[in-house]
Formats: structure tokens, C-alpha cells, sequence
């Protein structure tokens, strides 16, 4: 995302005209997919802790609801583009599609870095975006959910900020809300273990065992620590982390080759994701340039921080043992680097399918959150489990049926059901 060159948006519509292509979709029903439905741009004008008042700039793009009411997060981000929203809004599409579940696709972004802002300015934030939204937005049309930079507090803020605007209470507006306050157990851990049902997966299919591997993981927030967490579970060892350094402006690897555990690890670990140097120095931690991540000799590869982070120029250097690359982030991969994977033979579990375990869980939440009526924790992470499992095994199978990469196989998927639900409403 920093990489000026790099348009996310481009991207997706270029991997989406590839599979329009291998569906000979017709051309109405491309032009409706590779643009977004509709898209709001707006100023968040907020009072500072200083006296002063800055303008944020937000947006929210609704990219297809021909399934159902919009969904995904809201990030912020001080590199933040409406092209990267337009992306990510696609991508939800996608994502919903796959798992079959009954939402559209959405996504929005504020500019703005939470790391230099207080609390009230960032609540102040989460109560503009809404003001400015509060009639595109709401359970029946559009629910957001937390994304990068933002958690269950700002979900909160957003839902009070609705709830006073209309006037009633609509529990069902927004998903990740804090648990005891509509929130779903399971939630936080939802994408992190998700990515892991599909890697536990791809690992019977390829006869391996979990307790035989080891794994690189790009990222330490949310979804990467859940990721972490589960893996460890299940037997596997993870060597190297990496994260974004705040005050160094740079990212940086942390390795283990004993194995990290989530509690040490999280125990030193900001509520960014950033890890603390000099405190894992002492935990016997090597710390490693920002790329290391991707070199190490592992089984499976977990990006799971920004778009664009596997290119051409670094895929090359993955090490040779490297079987999997399970994408918890959105967007990760390049074209150009898919092409590298696809050669060396690695098996691909593509973005929208990998993390899709956060978004079912949204849907979980909404649903309990319209009854007023919560489940326990394991009816959530097997309903999950069940669905993530599912998922997968239909684009794998697809995959191997059609001599598709497995990106594509999820592609043909989603693209599919989504084209067939326009066709089906007299869209296109
Ligand atoms: N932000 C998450 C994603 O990219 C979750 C979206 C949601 O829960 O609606 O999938």
C-alpha cells in the first residue's frame, strides 16, 4: 500500500477479467462487476484534543448486494485510497460468495493513523463516518464490521452513534461489537482460526501432518495472532513473525527457531501488532530485515498484513521447502508473483477464501444479534469450522477438476453465483 505504483483496485479487476474470461461471462454483467454499485466520499471535520480541528476523509463503497445487504469492515489508515476501498469492497463480494453466505459486498476506510490520535479523536472519528452515512448505512442495506486499525471500541462508538441518530436500537447495524454488547464469542478469533481450518485442510489433502510443519507468519495483528494460536494447537511450529515497526517507519522479522507461542509473544505485542525489540531481544528473539518473513525455510507461509506484500521480486527467494501459502491478509499477492507460486507448484489458499472465517462469523453475529439470543462459543467455532471446511473443499475440488489454480477455482466460484444472483434479479 505505501508502494505508490501499486493500485489494489487494478489489481482485482485484472484477476477478475482473467476468470471473466473462463466463464465467457457476457458483457453487461462484467461491466456490473468490476465497478463498485455505489460509493460515498465524505469529510469527517473533528474537534483535536489541541483545540485545533482537522478534517478527516472517509468513504464507504458498496460494490454488489445482489445477495444480500453489503458487508465488510472500515480501516483506517494514514495511506488509505479510495482505490484500495474499491478493492477491498470487491473482494468482500467474492469472499461472501464463496462461503455462501446471504451478503453483498462492502468496505471503507478513513484516513487517518490511530497511532498519533487519542481515544476521543478516534471516537470522534467513528461518530462522523456514521453521521455522514447513517442513511446508506444499517442492518438491512450496508453492516460494517472492524478492520485494519480498528476493534470492537470503534464498532461501539459507531453502533451508539446510529442508535442515537435513529432513535431505536439496532443491535444488527454493525458486527465486532465487544462481547455482553452484542458482540459474538468467537469473533476475534474468527479470521485467524479460519485461515487455519483451510491450511488443516489443504495439509489432509496433501497427507501431511500438522505436528510435522513449520510456519512464517507476515504480520502479528489480529488475524496473525489467532492464526498463530490455533496452528501451535494443532501441533505446528511457528519460526518467524514479522511486523511494522512504528517508530522506525520499517517492518522487521522476529525469529524463533525453537518456536513462538501466542501468550509470549502476545505479551509483548501493542494493541497495533507492534512488537516491543528491546523486551523480545531478551526473550532470545533474532530480529531479522523486513522481507526474512517470506525466506525461511517453512512449510507454509502466512502473509497476513497488507496488500501487495508478495511481488515478484521477493517470491523468488522462498525457500524451497515451502508447500503452502495460506493468505490471511486481503490482497497480498501480485499477479505477477501468482505466477511464480502457480510455477513452483505451491499450493495457494487465495485470500477471500482463507479469511473468509471473519465475515461468516459477522454473519453469526448479526443473526444472534437480530434475535437478541447468543450461542456459546463452540456452537460458533463449529458452525464456523463446518462452513470454512466446506468452503474449501468445493473451490479445492474445482480446482483439481478443472486444472485451475486454486485462486482462479475460487474465482469461478463467486463469480459465478454472483453473476447467476444479478442474472437471476434482471440486472444484467
Ligand atoms: N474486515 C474483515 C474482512 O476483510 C471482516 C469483515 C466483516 O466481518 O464484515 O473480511
Amino acid at each position: 500500500m505505501a508502494d505508490k505504483n501499486f493500485n489494489a483496485f487494478q489489481m482485482a479487476q485484472t484477476q477478475f477479467d482473467k476468470v471473466a474470461e473462463i466463464l465467457t461471462l457476457d458483457e453487461p454483467t462484467r461491466q456490473l462487476l468490476r465497478e463498485p454499485l455505489r460509493e460515498y466520499h465524505f469529510s469527517i471535520p473533528v474537534k483535536m484534543d489541541d483545540g485545533t480541528t482537522k478534517v478527516f476523509k472517509g468513504f464507504r463503497v458498496q460494490h454488489n448486494d445482489a445477495f444480500g445487504p453489503c458487508k465488510g469492515g472500515i480501516r483506517f489508515h494514514p495511506q488509505e485510497t479510495v482505490d484500495t476501498v474499491r478493492a477491498l469492497a470487491m473482494w468482500m463480494t467474492w469472499k461472501c460468495a464463496v462461503v455462501g453466505i446471504p451478503l453483498g459486498g462492502g468496505k471503507g476506510g478513513v484516513i487517518c493513523d490511530p497511532h498519533n490520535l487519542s481515544m476521543r479523536e478516534q471516537e470522534q472519528i467513528c461518530r462522523g463516518w456514521v453521521r455522514q452515512l447513517a442513511k446508506d448505512v444499517g442492518p438491512l442495506n450496508d453492516v460494517p464490521a472492524p478492520d485494519v486499525m480498528t476493534s470492537s471500541q470503534h464498532m461501539l462508538w459507531m453502533l451508539d452513534e446510529f442508535e442515537t441518530i435513529k432513535g431505536s436500537k439496532y443491535p444488527g447495524f454493525i458486527t465486532g461489537k465487544p462481547i455482553g454488547l452484542g458482540g459474538s464469542l468467537g469473533r476475534t478469533e474468527a479470521t485467524g482460526y479460519g485461515v487455519i481450518f483451510t491450511v488443516r485442510e489443504a495439509l489432509k489433502m496433501l497427507g501431511i501432518r500438522p505436528e510435522d510443519t513449520t510456519a512464517s507468519i507476515q504480520g502479528f495483528g489480529n488475524v496473525a495472532q489467532y492464526a498463530l494460536q490455533l496452528y501451535s494447537m494443532l501441533g505446528g511450529k511457528v519460526v518467524c513473525v514479522s511486523c511494522w515497526d512504528q517508530k522506525d517507519q520499517k517492518a522487521y522479522s522476529f525469529k524463533k527457531t525453537s518456536g513462538i507461542t501466542f501468550e509470549e509473544l502476545t505479551g509483548i505485542t501493542d494493541r497495533f501488532g507492534g512488537i516491543d525489540q528491546k523486551k523480545a531481544i531478551e526473550l532470545g528473539y533474532e530480529i531479522l530485515d523486513a522481507d526474512a518473513w517470506i525466506e525461511q525455510d517453512v512449510d507454509i507461509l502466512i502473509p497476513a498484513a497488507m496488500e501487495n506484500q508478495v511481488r515478484e521480486d521477493n517470491i523468488v527467494k522462498v525457500g524451497k521447502k515451502v508447500k503452502i501459502i495460506a493468505e490471511g491478509a486481503n490482497g497480498p499477492t501480485t499477479p505477477e508473483a501468482d505466477k511464480i507460486i502457480e510455477e513452483k507448484g505451491i499450493f495457494l489458499i487465495p485470500d477471500f477464501l482463507a479469511n473468509a472465517g471473519g465475515v461468516t462469523c459477522s454473519y453469526f453475529e448479526q443473526v444472534q444479534s437480530n434475535m437478541n439470543y447468543f450461542w456459546e462459543k463452540d456452537e460458533v467455532l463449529g458452525k464456523l469450522d463446518y462452513i470454512m471446511t466446506s468452503a474449501f473443499n468445493a473451490v479445492s475440488d474445482l480446482s483439481k477438476k478443472k486444472n485451475l489454480y486454486m485462486r482462479d477455482a475460487a474465482y469461478v466460484i463467486s463469480i459465478s453465483r454472483v453473476a447467476q444472483a444479478c442474472k437471476d434479479r434482471g440486472w444484467s
